[in-house]
């Protein structure tokens, strides 16, 4: 049986259960995962898309108990459900909101909104949000403080390199927001897609070295090509991944560019970008 049944809870902890969504995929992995905490007053985290039969899963797991709906982002496959889970059981919504930029959810428009390292605390557990802007701004990893679990929808994916779609999406701010999880004290990791990660700093810090190792690439292929538009660094740059994942690498190209261009390292002109001298 696979590790994600669908509509089915799936104990990580005394208090933190699992349930992933029917919407596996190149960008999504097995599905999203959707994270329960607490059995006596619930909070959920990442309702998920909008799919029929997963929010009639995560309502019948969590009953009359379900209090909080916090979500890690405003993106389509994670907070879509969040509408009908909440019109069910009366739960809160909570959760940061940014203007549309054509990939965030439009229907999750009201919610209470959160400050870094703001606290829930429950007889069962304690929820501190953790703001991790980078995949996009309005991110918020969530720390399971008595499992030193934490979910970071997708901050960290499991598996797979996270896409940063500019202006929401910005690398610079990533690759901070991977730093700060550095001063967490974490056991794992509960990722929006994949499954648990042990050693969470090892993985932070190799994060952390494959974008530098990709800003180099970007920054050793402008030198190499002299002043070129991205679509032509993409497949120099993106020579190890598959062709059919080019059309989303070039959006962290991007992102790779406008770091560069912060850095005062690269600059656009007309439409070709160049090394700064
Ligand atoms: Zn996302």
């Amino acid at each position: 049986m696979s590790s994600f049944p669908y509509g089915e809870a799936v104990a990580l902890s005394s208090r933190v259960r699992r349930v992933t969504a029917p919407n596996s995929g190149p960008m999504t992995g097995p599905g999203t995962n959707s994270y329960l905490i607490g059995k006596e007053r619930i909070a959920l985290v990442d309702p998920g898309p909008a799919i029929d039969s997963h929010i009639a899963a995560l309502i019948a797991i969590v009953g009359d108990r379900l209090k909080w709906i916090f979500v890690t982002h405003t993106h389509r496959d994670h907070s879509p459900a969040a509408k009908a889970v909440a019109a069910a059981t009366g739960a809160e919504l909570v959760g940061n909101i940014i203007e549309n930029d054509g990939f965030q959810d439009p229907s999750f428009t009201e919610a209470r909104s959160l400050a870094n390292d703001e606290c829930l605390k429950t007889d069962e557990f304690t929820l501190r949000a953790v703001l991790t802007p980078g995949h996009v701004s309005n991110h918020v990893c969530y720390l399971v403080e008595e499992d030193r679990m934490l979910i970071t929808g997708d901050h960290i994916m499991g598996g797979s390199t996270v896409v940063i779609i500019p202006p929401a999406g910005d690398m610079a701010d990533y690759i901070h927001s991977l730093e700060r999880m550095l001063d967490y004290d974490l056991s794992h990791l509960a990722p929006g897609h994949g499954d648990l990660i042990d050693a969470p700093h090892a993985e932070v810090k190799h994060l952390i070295a494959h974008r530098l190792k990709r800003e180099r690439k970007v920054s050793d292929a402008l030198a190499k090509l002299g002043p070129c538009p991205l679509s032509a660094l993409l497949p120099v740059v993106y020579d190890d991944v598959a062709e059919s994942l080019h059309q989303m690498a070039a959006k962290s190209l991007l992102a790779h560019l406008l770091k560069l261009d912060t850095d005062g390292r690269a600059k656009l002109v007309g439409d070709n970008w160049t090394l700064v001298d």
